[in-house]
Protein backbone atom coordinates (compact mmCIF):
# COMPACT_ATOMS: atom_id res chain seq x y z
CA UNK A 1 0.00 0.00 0.00
CA UNK A 2 1.37 3.37 -0.98
CA UNK A 3 1.46 6.09 1.57
CA UNK A 4 -1.28 7.90 -0.36
CA UNK A 5 -3.52 4.84 -0.39
CA UNK A 6 -2.84 4.22 3.30
CA UNK A 7 -4.00 7.74 4.09
CA UNK A 8 -7.09 7.27 1.94
CA UNK A 9 -7.94 4.02 3.68
CA UNK A 10 -7.43 5.57 7.11
CA UNK A 11 -9.73 8.44 6.17
CA UNK A 12 -12.37 6.03 4.91
CA UNK A 13 -12.23 3.98 8.08
CA UNK A 14 -12.47 7.14 10.22
CA UNK A 15 -15.49 8.23 8.21
CA UNK A 16 -17.07 4.82 8.67
CA UNK A 17 -16.39 4.95 12.39
CA UNK A 18 -17.96 8.38 12.77
CA UNK A 19 -20.93 7.31 10.64
CA UNK A 20 -21.37 4.30 12.92
CA UNK A 21 -21.14 6.56 15.94
CA UNK A 22 -23.75 8.90 14.46
CA UNK A 23 -26.04 6.00 13.74
CA UNK A 24 -25.63 4.72 17.27
CA UNK A 25 -26.35 8.15 18.66
CA UNK A 26 -29.49 8.53 16.58
CA UNK A 27 -30.62 5.07 17.55
CA UNK A 28 -29.96 5.91 21.18
CA UNK A 29 -31.94 9.17 20.95
CA UNK A 30 -34.80 7.33 19.27
CA UNK A 31 -34.87 4.71 22.03
CA UNK A 32 -34.76 7.45 24.66
CA UNK A 33 -37.66 9.26 23.01
CA UNK A 34 -39.67 6.08 22.67
CA UNK A 35 -38.94 5.24 26.31
CA UNK A 36 -40.08 8.72 27.34
CA UNK A 37 -43.28 8.35 25.40
CA UNK A 38 -43.96 4.86 26.71
CA UNK A 39 -43.16 5.82 30.31
CA UNK A 40 -44.27 9.35 31.14
CA UNK A 41 -42.76 10.56 34.42
CA UNK A 42 -44.66 8.99 37.29
CA UNK A 43 -45.28 12.36 38.89
CA UNK A 44 -46.63 14.06 35.73
CA UNK A 45 -50.22 13.95 36.93
CA UNK A 46 -49.23 15.08 40.40
CA UNK A 47 -47.40 18.08 38.95
CA UNK A 48 -50.49 19.33 37.14
CA UNK A 49 -53.42 18.72 39.44
CA UNK A 50 -55.43 21.70 38.17
CA UNK A 51 -55.06 20.84 34.50
CA UNK A 52 -56.73 17.47 34.30
CA UNK A 53 -58.12 18.27 30.83
CA UNK A 54 -54.65 19.11 29.66
CA UNK A 55 -53.35 15.90 31.22
CA UNK A 56 -56.02 13.92 29.31
CA UNK A 57 -55.05 15.57 26.03
CA UNK A 58 -51.43 14.78 26.76
CA UNK A 59 -52.01 11.15 27.63
CA UNK A 60 -54.14 10.68 24.49
CA UNK A 61 -51.30 11.99 22.37
CA UNK A 62 -48.85 9.75 24.21
CA UNK A 63 -51.03 6.74 23.40
CA UNK A 64 -51.10 7.82 19.77
CA UNK A 65 -47.33 8.11 19.94
CA UNK A 66 -47.07 4.52 21.18
CA UNK A 67 -49.36 3.21 18.44
CA UNK A 68 -47.53 5.00 15.67
CA UNK A 69 -44.16 4.06 17.10
CA UNK A 70 -41.12 5.91 15.80
CA UNK A 71 -43.08 8.05 13.30
CA UNK A 72 -43.99 10.49 16.06
CA UNK A 73 -40.95 12.67 16.74
CA UNK A 74 -42.08 14.51 19.89
CA UNK A 75 -45.30 15.03 21.83
CA UNK A 76 -47.16 18.15 20.60
CA UNK A 77 -47.06 21.24 22.82
CA UNK A 78 -49.98 21.61 25.24
CA UNK A 79 -52.90 23.42 23.53
CA UNK A 80 -53.19 26.19 26.14
CA UNK A 81 -49.81 26.78 27.77
CA UNK A 82 -50.23 28.76 31.00
CA UNK A 83 -48.90 32.35 30.72
CA UNK A 84 -45.56 32.91 32.44
CA UNK A 85 -45.88 34.62 35.83
CA UNK A 86 -45.52 38.42 35.71
CA UNK A 87 -42.02 39.77 36.41
CA UNK A 88 -41.28 39.91 40.15
CA UNK A 89 -38.24 41.59 41.68
CA UNK A 90 -36.83 44.44 43.72
CA UNK A 91 -35.00 47.73 43.69
CA UNK A 92 -31.39 46.89 42.80
CA UNK A 93 -28.18 48.82 43.48
CA UNK A 94 -26.24 50.25 40.53
CA UNK A 95 -23.06 50.76 42.58
CA UNK A 96 -20.16 50.49 40.13
CA UNK A 97 -22.39 51.37 37.15
CA UNK A 98 -25.74 50.35 35.64
CA UNK A 99 -24.29 47.17 33.99
CA UNK A 100 -23.63 45.84 37.52
CA UNK A 101 -27.37 45.72 38.33
CA UNK A 102 -28.65 42.78 36.20
CA UNK A 103 -26.26 40.20 37.72
CA UNK A 104 -27.25 41.50 41.19
CA UNK A 105 -30.91 40.95 40.27
CA UNK A 106 -30.00 37.36 39.35
CA UNK A 107 -28.52 36.81 42.83
CA UNK A 108 -31.96 37.29 44.41
CA UNK A 109 -33.86 35.48 41.65
CA UNK A 110 -35.53 38.68 40.39
CA UNK A 111 -37.25 38.94 37.00
CA UNK A 112 -38.17 42.63 37.53
CA UNK A 113 -35.62 45.27 38.43
CA UNK A 114 -35.87 48.92 39.53
CA UNK A 115 -32.77 51.13 39.55
CA UNK A 116 -31.67 54.72 40.01
CA UNK A 117 -29.89 55.98 36.91
CA UNK A 118 -28.07 58.60 39.03
CA UNK A 119 -27.78 59.39 42.73
CA UNK A 120 -31.37 60.01 43.78
CA UNK A 121 -30.57 62.67 46.39
CA UNK A 122 -28.27 64.87 44.24
CA UNK A 123 -29.03 67.39 41.51
CA UNK A 124 -25.89 66.48 39.53
CA UNK A 125 -26.98 65.07 36.15
CA UNK A 126 -25.24 62.61 33.90
CA UNK A 127 -25.85 61.21 30.45
CA UNK A 128 -25.77 57.54 29.47
CA UNK A 129 -23.12 57.08 26.76
CA UNK A 130 -23.17 54.48 23.99
CA UNK A 131 -20.65 52.23 25.81
CA UNK A 132 -22.68 52.15 29.02
CA UNK A 133 -25.91 51.54 27.09
CA UNK A 134 -24.36 48.58 25.25
CA UNK A 135 -22.81 47.12 28.41
CA UNK A 136 -26.12 47.47 30.27
CA UNK A 137 -28.16 45.89 27.50
CA UNK A 138 -25.68 43.01 27.20
CA UNK A 139 -25.76 42.37 30.96
CA UNK A 140 -29.55 42.59 30.95
CA UNK A 141 -29.89 40.11 28.08
CA UNK A 142 -27.65 37.65 29.95
CA UNK A 143 -29.80 37.94 33.10
CA UNK A 144 -33.23 36.61 34.01
CA UNK A 145 -34.69 40.13 34.23
CA UNK A 146 -37.70 40.75 31.94
CA UNK A 147 -38.98 44.12 33.26
CA UNK A 148 -36.84 47.15 34.04
CA UNK A 149 -37.66 50.56 35.42
CA UNK A 150 -35.91 53.55 36.93
CA UNK A 151 -37.15 55.60 39.88
CA UNK A 152 -36.64 59.33 39.51
CA UNK A 153 -34.73 61.60 41.91
CA UNK A 154 -36.42 62.62 45.15
CA UNK A 155 -35.41 66.27 44.65
CA UNK A 156 -37.59 66.78 41.58
CA UNK A 157 -40.73 68.84 42.26
CA UNK A 158 -42.67 69.37 39.05
CA UNK A 159 -45.53 71.04 40.95
CA UNK A 160 -43.46 73.74 42.65
CA UNK A 161 -44.73 77.35 42.51
CA UNK A 162 -41.05 78.47 42.63
CA UNK A 163 -40.15 79.14 38.97
CA UNK A 164 -36.44 78.39 39.42
CA UNK A 165 -37.03 75.08 41.25
CA UNK A 166 -39.65 74.08 38.70
CA UNK A 167 -37.32 74.79 35.75
CA UNK A 168 -34.55 72.83 37.43
CA UNK A 169 -36.98 70.00 38.13
CA UNK A 170 -38.20 69.85 34.52
CA UNK A 171 -34.61 69.72 33.22
CA UNK A 172 -33.74 66.99 35.74
CA UNK A 173 -36.91 65.02 34.93
CA UNK A 174 -36.20 65.24 31.18
CA UNK A 175 -32.68 63.93 31.88
CA UNK A 176 -34.23 60.99 33.81
CA UNK A 177 -36.36 60.15 30.76
CA UNK A 178 -33.34 60.53 28.45
CA UNK A 179 -31.28 58.04 30.50
CA UNK A 180 -34.20 55.58 30.55
CA UNK A 181 -34.52 55.77 26.77
CA UNK A 182 -30.78 55.29 26.31
CA UNK A 183 -30.81 52.20 28.55
CA UNK A 184 -34.04 50.89 26.95
CA UNK A 185 -35.90 50.68 30.28
CA UNK A 186 -39.58 49.74 30.22
CA UNK A 187 -40.70 52.44 32.64
CA UNK A 188 -39.77 55.48 34.71
CA UNK A 189 -41.52 55.80 38.09
CA UNK A 190 -42.04 59.38 39.25
CA UNK A 191 -43.63 60.86 42.37
CA UNK A 192 -46.08 63.70 41.81
CA UNK A 193 -44.71 66.91 43.35
CA UNK A 194 -45.63 69.11 46.32
CA UNK A 195 -48.07 71.91 45.47
CA UNK A 196 -46.83 74.17 48.32
CA UNK A 197 -49.36 76.99 47.75
CA UNK A 198 -52.62 75.92 46.15
CA UNK A 199 -53.60 72.32 45.33
CA UNK A 200 -55.39 72.91 41.99
CA UNK A 201 -52.60 75.15 40.65
CA UNK A 202 -50.01 72.60 41.79
CA UNK A 203 -51.74 69.76 39.92
CA UNK A 204 -51.92 71.94 36.78
CA UNK A 205 -48.20 72.86 37.08
CA UNK A 206 -47.29 69.19 37.58
CA UNK A 207 -49.24 68.08 34.50
CA UNK A 208 -47.79 70.87 32.37
CA UNK A 209 -44.22 70.00 33.43
CA UNK A 210 -44.73 66.30 32.61
CA UNK A 211 -46.07 67.26 29.16
CA UNK A 212 -43.06 69.53 28.50
CA UNK A 213 -40.60 66.74 29.34
CA UNK A 214 -42.49 64.09 27.34
CA UNK A 215 -42.55 66.45 24.37
CA UNK A 216 -38.75 66.91 24.58
CA UNK A 217 -37.80 63.29 25.20
CA UNK A 218 -39.28 60.77 22.80
CA UNK A 219 -38.55 57.10 23.40
CA UNK A 220 -39.85 53.68 24.42
CA UNK A 221 -40.01 54.22 28.20
CA UNK A 222 -43.48 54.48 29.78
CA UNK A 223 -43.92 57.07 32.54
CA UNK A 224 -45.61 55.63 35.63
CA UNK A 225 -46.86 58.16 38.18
CA UNK A 226 -46.65 56.68 41.69
CA UNK A 227 -49.52 57.05 44.16
CA UNK A 228 -48.21 58.83 47.25
CA UNK A 229 -48.79 58.50 51.02
CA UNK A 230 -50.16 62.04 51.26
CA UNK A 231 -47.65 63.67 53.58
CA UNK A 232 -47.56 67.49 53.62
CA UNK A 233 -48.67 69.06 50.34
CA UNK A 234 -47.79 66.12 48.09
CA UNK A 235 -50.11 65.49 45.14
CA UNK A 236 -51.50 62.09 44.13
CA UNK A 237 -52.44 60.30 47.35
CA UNK A 238 -56.03 59.69 46.23
CA UNK A 239 -57.07 57.78 43.10
CA UNK A 240 -59.25 60.77 42.12
CA UNK A 241 -56.40 63.27 42.36
CA UNK A 242 -54.11 61.00 40.35
CA UNK A 243 -56.82 60.70 37.69
CA UNK A 244 -57.16 64.49 37.64
CA UNK A 245 -53.40 64.89 37.13
CA UNK A 246 -53.34 62.35 34.31
CA UNK A 247 -56.34 63.94 32.57
CA UNK A 248 -54.61 67.31 32.48
CA UNK A 249 -51.84 65.82 30.33
CA UNK A 250 -52.63 66.16 26.60
CA UNK A 251 -54.56 63.15 25.28
CA UNK A 252 -52.00 62.41 22.55
CA UNK A 253 -49.39 61.67 25.28
CA UNK A 254 -51.60 59.52 27.47
CA UNK A 255 -50.59 56.23 25.91
CA UNK A 256 -47.10 56.94 27.26
CA UNK A 257 -48.33 57.31 30.84
CA UNK A 258 -49.67 54.99 33.54
CA UNK A 259 -49.75 54.47 37.28
CA UNK A 260 -47.53 52.72 39.85
CA UNK A 261 -49.36 51.56 42.98
CA UNK A 262 -47.23 51.29 46.13
CA UNK A 263 -49.01 49.17 48.75
CA UNK A 264 -47.38 51.04 51.68
CA UNK A 265 -48.23 54.46 50.22
CA UNK A 266 -51.90 53.74 49.50
CA UNK A 267 -52.35 52.09 52.93
CA UNK A 268 -50.84 55.16 54.65
CA UNK A 269 -53.04 57.33 52.43
CA UNK A 270 -56.10 55.59 53.90
CA UNK A 271 -56.88 52.74 51.46
CA UNK A 272 -57.39 49.68 53.66
CA UNK A 273 -55.82 46.89 51.63
CA UNK A 274 -55.89 44.75 54.77
CA UNK A 275 -59.53 45.15 55.88
CA UNK A 276 -61.17 45.97 52.54
CA UNK A 277 -58.98 44.54 49.78
CA UNK A 278 -61.82 44.16 47.27
CA UNK A 279 -63.25 47.58 48.05
CA UNK A 280 -59.91 49.29 47.38
CA UNK A 281 -59.48 47.55 44.03
CA UNK A 282 -63.09 48.23 43.03
CA UNK A 283 -62.41 51.93 43.67
CA UNK A 284 -59.15 51.74 41.71
CA UNK A 285 -60.94 50.09 38.77
CA UNK A 286 -63.66 52.77 38.80
CA UNK A 287 -61.41 55.80 39.03
CA UNK A 288 -58.13 54.85 37.31
CA UNK A 289 -58.84 51.50 35.60
CA UNK A 290 -56.68 48.37 35.57
CA UNK A 291 -55.32 49.29 32.14
CA UNK A 292 -53.50 52.26 33.71
CA UNK A 293 -51.64 50.04 36.19
CA UNK A 294 -48.07 49.52 34.96
CA UNK A 295 -46.34 48.42 38.16
CA UNK A 296 -46.98 47.49 41.81
CA UNK A 297 -44.47 48.32 44.54
CA UNK A 298 -44.83 45.58 47.16
CA UNK A 299 -44.00 47.12 50.53
CA UNK A 300 -45.41 46.51 53.98
CA UNK A 301 -45.95 49.69 56.02
CA UNK A 302 -44.35 50.64 59.34
CA UNK A 303 -46.93 53.44 59.56
CA UNK A 304 -50.61 52.72 60.32
CA UNK A 305 -53.62 53.08 58.01
CA UNK A 306 -54.31 56.71 57.12
CA UNK A 307 -51.14 57.99 58.84
CA UNK A 308 -49.93 59.69 55.60
CA UNK A 309 -46.41 58.56 56.47
CA UNK A 310 -44.21 56.83 53.88
CA UNK A 311 -42.37 54.14 55.90
CA UNK A 312 -41.60 50.84 54.17
CA UNK A 313 -41.37 47.58 56.12
CA UNK A 314 -40.49 43.97 55.21
CA UNK A 315 -43.39 41.94 53.79
CA UNK A 316 -45.56 40.60 56.61
CA UNK A 317 -43.73 42.51 59.37
CA UNK A 318 -45.72 45.75 59.20
CA UNK A 319 -49.25 47.08 59.59
CA UNK A 320 -50.39 45.32 56.39
CA UNK A 321 -49.23 41.80 57.36
CA UNK A 322 -49.02 38.78 55.03
CA UNK A 323 -52.64 38.52 53.89
CA UNK A 324 -52.88 41.47 51.45
CA UNK A 325 -49.71 40.24 49.74
CA UNK A 326 -51.08 36.71 49.46
CA UNK A 327 -54.18 38.23 47.80
CA UNK A 328 -52.08 40.41 45.47
CA UNK A 329 -49.97 37.46 44.35
CA UNK A 330 -53.02 35.34 43.52
CA UNK A 331 -55.28 38.08 42.09
CA UNK A 332 -56.01 37.17 38.45
CA UNK A 333 -56.70 40.85 37.62
CA UNK A 334 -53.10 41.68 38.59
CA UNK A 335 -51.51 38.55 37.14
CA UNK A 336 -49.78 40.39 34.28
CA UNK A 337 -48.61 43.42 36.29
CA UNK A 338 -44.89 43.52 37.21
CA UNK A 339 -44.31 43.70 40.95
CA UNK A 340 -41.25 44.70 42.95
CA UNK A 341 -40.00 45.18 46.49
CA UNK A 342 -38.65 48.39 48.00
CA UNK A 343 -38.34 46.93 51.49
CA UNK A 344 -35.41 47.36 53.91
CA UNK A 345 -32.46 45.22 52.81
CA UNK A 346 -30.70 45.12 56.20
CA UNK A 347 -26.94 45.02 55.92
CA UNK A 348 -26.63 42.92 52.78
CA UNK A 349 -28.15 43.24 49.33
CA UNK A 350 -29.17 39.60 48.95
CA UNK A 351 -30.59 37.81 52.00
CA UNK A 352 -33.77 39.80 52.82
CA UNK A 353 -34.80 40.36 49.22
CA UNK A 354 -34.24 36.75 48.20
CA UNK A 355 -36.22 35.51 51.19
CA UNK A 356 -39.06 37.96 50.51
CA UNK A 357 -39.25 36.95 46.83
CA UNK A 358 -39.34 33.27 47.82
CA UNK A 359 -42.20 34.05 50.20
CA UNK A 360 -44.13 35.96 47.49
CA UNK A 361 -43.61 33.15 44.97
CA UNK A 362 -44.88 30.67 47.57
CA UNK A 363 -48.02 32.84 47.98
CA UNK A 364 -48.48 32.82 44.20
CA UNK A 365 -48.19 29.03 44.05
CA UNK A 366 -50.73 28.62 46.87
ZN1 LIG B 1 -41.36 55.89 44.92
ZN1 LIG C 1 -42.73 52.94 45.90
Amino acid sequence: MTAKKRMGAAKKSAKKKSANKKGAKQKNAKTQRAKKMANPPANAAARTPATSRLAKVRSASEERGQREGSKVQAPPPPPFPPPPPAPLGAHISTAGGTPEAPPRADLIGATAMQIFTKQGNRWAEREVGADEATAFRTALAASGVRFTNAHDSYLINLASPDAALRERSIASFAAELRRCHALGLDALVSHPGNFMDDRASGIARNADAIAQALEQELGPTRLLMELTAGQGTVIGSTFEEMAELLHLIPARMRARIGVCLDTAHVFAAGYDLRGDYDGVWARFADVLGYESLGLIHLNDSKAPLGSKKDRHEEIGAGALGDEPFRRLMTDARLAAVPKLLETPKGDDMVTNDRRALEKLRAFANG
